[in-house]
């Protein structure tokens, strides 16, 4: 069984996620680059801020780098900060059933 990826694809978020380079939150909204095929078996799909996508890109680092380590976006939030963002900007928290 070998490893395969579908192409690369960018679009806009529509929930809050977590790049798997820097670990800082893709916001909601923003633009972001997705991945998903399988490697050694599993499925998988990764989430790249474009800017950290394109830096791997630049150091031919796209499949070897320490997921977590990269340096996050000018502007990025954590996920911890982002997430409590989320929740102080919905008037109600957002449960309806
Ligand atoms: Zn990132």
């Amino acid at each position: 069984m070998g490893n395969f990826f579908h192409p690369m694809t960018e679009q806009a978020s529509r929930t809050l996620r977590q790049c798997i380079c820097c670990a800082y939150a893709i916001e909601k909204g923003e633009r972001y680059c997705k991945q998903s095929g399988v490697w050694e078996g599993d499925y998988c799909t990764n989430h790249y801020h474009t800017a950290c996508w394109a830096a791997l890109l630049e150091e031919g680092a796209a499949f070897e780098f320490t997921p977590g380590e990269g340096d996050p976006p000018e502007g990025s939030r954590s996920m911890a900060d982002a997430r409590a963002a989320l929740k102080s900007t919905s008037p109600d928290g957002g449960s309806h059933g």
